[in-house]
């Protein structure tokens, strides 16, 4: 492995503006996917530590954070964004030796995306207004927006700063304070980021990060905690089930963005080479481990052989190794769990009657690290479950399709509905079948393209709620309507 700038760090929860271990002094080990090595140690949380977190966070709502002007808290808002450029490389380094991803996508994507969330939200404070509705000459009513309280953020491992950040920063502007448990594969860049929000003035309690496991432990205790009064969640659709009915028993205001297995729509009349471009990036980015990325490809018929024939000579070319090797366009997995899940699905591809037609296996050369050869299966059925289910690998099907109806029948023949890419020139088949797609987020002609103002999250069950913008507003904010007699 080549040699990194930054060295990986181990990590202490961050409750009440101070690093801490925990209570009982218990630790667990943090593994670097691309090397099977020990990265270093992890204070492991539970129960107490939340609490302890949750106390801080609920004083801290009406110490000096309240009493913060706009102008100050987009300041500090802003110097949050503006020191996670500065500290950019050492995150990028992080997040790499975390999470097995090539470097020169957490130093271009992630850590800039993870500023700008900041800066981004930070500017959207000064934009924000009061609805008033004046009934007849009876009344005047007006409607004030407050912090929800404390707001509890359970983060995935796939893009651990990225959507830290993106829930973070419109919680803190909106005036809420904030218990993070990050996914306990990926520490790092979470406590560096608690680190940031300390030195940009950020007040004590504010935000607070307990690291630790999921079920039973750190995560449950969040979203039990009777303090916590929301909970924003990305992760897997089976996870956010569990952590709805522990929520309901304090009836916590819900954001989740969850799984997806997001189809690309091609027809023939499409760019061939920029389709197979962007592909190549919404199938294999981050090994595939992006909720984001298609996995289910229809192509109409008259262009299948040749879009698989330089789809699959594309997919050859892409270098797959070393994260911290510029080269590198594909590194490893995340763990050994998530290794044998996903090799368990290309496995089943086979039984399912499927063809491997590119990939499949580990690379030869690399022995250390969870490293797979990205794969692409083709002669599945539409019921199989390697076409159903989230993979969340880099692992894509293609199929073809005749017409219009039957690839639509198909597409939506899920229960997901987070997002689709569909690929035409005809401009009124684009809106047309761009319309009828049940999820959340369709691109034409491109894929990943965002606005932060638009709408973000899932249909069925990828999630509940929106957040970007003012959606995220609306939900980090509770709203009192003040109605006067006049
Ligand atoms: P994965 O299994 O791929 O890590 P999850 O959806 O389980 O994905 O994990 C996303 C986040 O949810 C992690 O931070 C994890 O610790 C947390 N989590 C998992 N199970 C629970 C649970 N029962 N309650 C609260 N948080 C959980």
């Amino acid at each position: 492995m080549q040699k990194q700038a930054y060295q990986p760090i181990d990590c202490l929860h961050f409750i009440d503006g101070k690093f801490v271990p925990s209570l009982d002094e218990k630790t667990f080990d943090n593994i670097n996917p691309a090397t099977e090595e020990k990265l270093g140690i992890v204070a492991e949380g539970g129960a107490p530590e939340i609490d302890l977190a949750v106390k801080a966070a609920k004083r801290a709502l009406n110490g000096p954070w309240k009493k913060m002007t706009a102008n100050e808290r987009v300041a500090v808002l802003r110097k949050v964004g503006d020191l996670i450029l500065e500290r950019k490389d050492e995150l990028s380094t992080l997040e790499s030796l975390d999470t097995g991803k090539p470097t020169w996508l957490s130093g271009s994507i992630d850590v800039p995306r993870s500023a700008y969330n900041f800066h981004f939200f930070s500017d959207y404070i000064r934009t924000i207004t009061n609805e008033s509705t004046l009934m007849d000459d009876v009344a005047l009513n007006y409607a004030i927006r407050r912090p929800v309280g404390v707001i509890g953020l359970i983060n995935p491992w796939n893009l651990p700063l990225l959507l830290l950040t993106w829930k973070l920063a419109p919680a803190l502007a909106a005036g809420n304070t904030i218990v993070m448990k990050p996914a306990e594969l990926t520490p790092m860049t979470a406590t560096i980021l608690a680190e940031i929000c300390r030195d940009a003035g950020i007040p004590d309690g504010v935000v607070n990060l307990v690291h630790g496991f999921g079920p039973h432990s750190a995560g449950a205790a969040l979203t039990e905690h009777p303090d916590v009064n929301a909970i924003s969640f990305t992760g897997e659709t089976t996870t956010g089930k569990v952590i709805m009915t522990t929520a309901a028993k304090t009836l916590k205001r819900l954001s989740y963005e969850l799984g997806g297995k997001n189809p690309n729509v091609i027809f023939s009349d499409s760019n061939l080479d920029e389709v197979i471009e962007t592909t190549i990036k919404s199938s294999f980015i981050n090994q595939g481990e992006v909720c984001l990325c298609g996995s289910r490809i229809y192509v109409e018929r008259p262009a299948y052989e040749a879009f698989l024939e330089k789809f699959v000579a594309k997919t050859k070319e892409l270098v797959i190794g070393d994260p911290f090797d510029p080269k590198t366009k594909v590194g490893a997995l995340i763990s050994e769990e998530h290794y044998e899940r996903v090799t368990g699905y290309i496995k089943l591809a086979l039984e399912e009657g499927g063809t491997i037609v590119q990939g499949g296996k580990r690379p030869g050369g690399l022995d250390k690290g969870f490293y797979l050869e990205p794969t692409i299966i083709t002669g599945l059925d539409r019921k199989c479950r390697v076409v159903n289910e989230e993979i969340f690998g880099p692992v894509v099907t293609v199929m073809p399709f005749d017409t219009e109806e039957e690839v639509l029948d198909q597409v939506n023949d899920t229960h997901y509905g987070l997002s689709a890419s569909v690929w035409t020139n005809d401009l009124r088949r684009a809106h047309r079948v761009a319309g009828q797609i049940e999820a959340g987020i369709v691109w034409v002609n491109t894929w990943f393209l965002r606005d932060l103002r638009t709408p973000f999250g899932g249909m069925k069950q990828s999630g509940i709620g929106r957040e970007g913008g003012l959606h995220s507003f609306e939900f980090y904010s509770e709203l009192t309507n003040i109605c006067i007699k006049l």
